[in-house]
């Protein structure tokens, strides 16, 4: 077996450990004489799986009591039009700050609902910053205040929440959920797709403060109502069974192995700044995002000049580092280094890095 270095944005590396796991486990899950592809949704073994998962989330993110957490399906996507089918009941109007392709996604879809505001965009200068925000601009009467926490494409992550008041500020959290520790209570609603940081795809991960649930707009589908999915400790219907496992497999690995969120936030600061340093020393690559604003998650990065890009992109993949190719919509490279990239990857990318700098520069 030969496993390469693998810097996809999303499906994405999972921890080895995990994987073994879940294969050591896969005819038969602790006895139970079934995998848990084949179980019911509704056994007592399954049950189990599910209900610790969340428990164990509560634990590493210090999730508060006033929140649910619903493990949903539909991806990050599905969230764009349920954040507005559930929340944009008032006023009908919403805030969405623009930065990057997704950010921009969930305004479309918010803008079929109500009215959106947007705040303020950094399409100016291809999202690679995270523009500064006044609140006097914002809306007061707005039923909520979005954001796309990290930029998956672009790079670009906030390093300081938005002050929204009473307004509930709502954040997808798809690329950078659980890299770091974040105050769950600043926020009304998180959400995430699972296939970054959390597992396999297929799974949604949404935590809600609970007096935002039960509002729903009256042509809200029963399957996007986040009501419906509270009511049912996220049981309505058949959850992403295996998903959730994994995803339990992952939550165990950062708590006992890892030590839980901090260490987590000081490993992927510290692979960051590996990749980060190199850029900004290099004669060759260049960071396109500024500083201030950058991801820990996400690390594009150009030589200036298209064909050595390629050049690089396949150069490295047949050396084992695969997936740098830039999102199709910018171009270049992009390294995703998520929680399940051991450091001892980016040093080795770092070093392929400087040996292709030396022979093309
Ligand atoms: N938001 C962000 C920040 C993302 O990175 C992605 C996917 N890469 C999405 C939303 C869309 O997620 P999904 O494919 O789960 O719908």
């Amino acid at each position: 077996m030969s496993r390469v270095y693998n810097f996809s944005a999303g499906p994405s590396i999972l921890p080895e450990k995990v994987l073994e796991t879940a294969a050591s486990e896969m005819l038969d899950y602790q006895g139970s004489g079934q995998s848990v592809m084949e179980m019911s949704h509704r056994s007592k073994v399954y049950d189990n799986i599910i209900k610790t998962a969340e428990a164990d989330l509560r634990e590493i993110m210090q999730i508060p009591d006033n929140y649910k957490v619903l493990f949903l399906q539909g991806g990050a996507s599905s969230q764009f039009a349920m954040v507005p089918l559930n929340l944009m009941n008032g006023s009908g109007k919403a805030d969405y700050v623009i930065t990057g392709q997704w950010a921009k996604k969930a305004a479309a879809e918010g803008g079929r609902y109500g009215k959106v505001n947007v705040v303020a965009s950094s399409a100016d200068k291809t999202f690679s910053y995270i523009p500064k925000l006044d609140p006097s601009t914002f809306d007061k009467e707005a039923d909520y205040f979005h954001i796309c926490m990290n930029n998956t494409i672009y790079g670009t992550k906030y390093q300081t929440l938005p002050e929204t008041g009473d307004v509930p500020l709502v954040a997808d959290l798809s690329s950078c959920i659980l890299s770091e520790p974040v105050d769950v209570s600043k926020f009304g609603v998180i959400y995430a797709g699972a296939q970054k940081n959390c597992g396999p795809a297929g799974l949604t991960i949404v935590i809600i403060r609970e007096d935002l649930i039960g509002h729903a707009r009256d042509i809200t589908p029963t399957m996007f109502n986040y009501q419906t999915h509270a009511d049912n400790g996220s049981m309505f219907n058949t959850p992403p069974c295996y998903a959730i496992y994994v995803f339990g497999l992952v939550l165990k690995w950062l708590r006992d192995d890892v030590g839980g969120l901090e260490k987590m936030a000081e490993i992927n600061r510290n692979k960051a700044k590996l990749l980060y340093d190199f850029l900004d020393s290099s004669k060759l690559f260049k960071g396109t995002v500024v500083k201030e604003d950058r991801s820990l998650m996400n690390v594009p990065f150009v030589t200036g000049n298209e064909e050595l890009d390629a050049k690089f992109v396949k150069e490295a993949a047949a050396a084992g580092f695969v997936n740098l190719k830039g999102h199709r919509s910018v171009g270049g490279m992009r390294a995703s280094i998520y929680n399940a990239m051991p450091t001892e990857g980016v040093e080795k990318l770092v070093a392929f890095m400087k040996e292709f700098e030396a022979a093309n520069a």
